[in-house]
């Protein structure tokens, strides 16, 4: 909404400003400031000091993550996306606080990863159930997940798509939302935020 998005205002650094610019020129889906706002106060409320991240992109959420003085492990499977993403966590002096592993996800040995208070998945939406039941055994007491993207641009609300792979991706996306929904282990409101945020709190 124009009026909350005038009122509410995040700090933007130069680099956040580059970051910015560039997500846009390149279409990297880099959260919305809403999401951002949201997330942020979440880290803060939780007193998050671990966080991990499933899908880098170019660092920008990884950084924003990392401002607030959390330390962040964040996963990233395209290696040029990786690449960027280091050059822009060091231009951003958060090599210390940010761990990028350029590896698949679904992959990745979790015996190297730590335990978190957030989890933050933003990376293949067909992917997000094994996300969620990968990385969910890594969460704290009372650790949450916020999962991104679960109104897909309002494509979740349509009936009609320009292709059958569109269609499968909504459907998948639709899926986890239910899903999400439906697990006992975890107290899950799914917000009309930014693009859609999931808050999972774990019982
Ligand atoms: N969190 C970022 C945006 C991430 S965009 C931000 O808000 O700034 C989604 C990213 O997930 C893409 O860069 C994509 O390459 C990555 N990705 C997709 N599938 C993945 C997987 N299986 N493992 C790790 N990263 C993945
Ligand atoms: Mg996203």
């Amino acid at each position: 909404m124009e009026y909350l998005d005038n009122l509410n205002k995040l700090e933007f650094s130069n680099l956040d400003i580059e970051l910015r610019n560039y997500a846009k020129e390149n279409d990297v889906p880099i959260i919305q400031d809403e999401g951002l706002h949201f997330l942020r106060q979440v880290i803060m409320l939780k007193n998050a000091r671990n966080i991990l991240e499933v899908g880098t992109a170019i660092g920008y959420s990884a950084i924003q993550m990392a401002k607030l003085g959390a330390n962040v492990d964040t996963i990233e499977i395209n290696e040029e996306s990786y690449k960027i993403a280091l050059e822009n966590v060091k231009k951003a002096n958060l090599s210390d606080k940010i761990t990028i592993y350029n590896e698949d996800a679904l992959l990745i040995d979790i015996s190297k990863l730590k335990k978190y208070d957030l989890i933050f998945i933003d990376a293949a939406k067909a992917q997000y159930i094994n996300f969620f039941n990968k990385f969910k055994v890594l969460l704290n007491d009372k650790g949450v997940i916020v999962t991104d993207n679960l109104l897909f641009h309002g494509l979740v609300l349509e009936t009609e798509f320009k292709s059958r792979n569109l269609r499968q991706l909504v459907n998948k996306i639709r899926n986890y939302n239910e899903w999400l929904l439906e697990q006992d282990d975890f107290d899950t409101t799914i917000y009309n935020i930014g693009d859609g945020l999931a808050l999972s709190i774990k019982k």
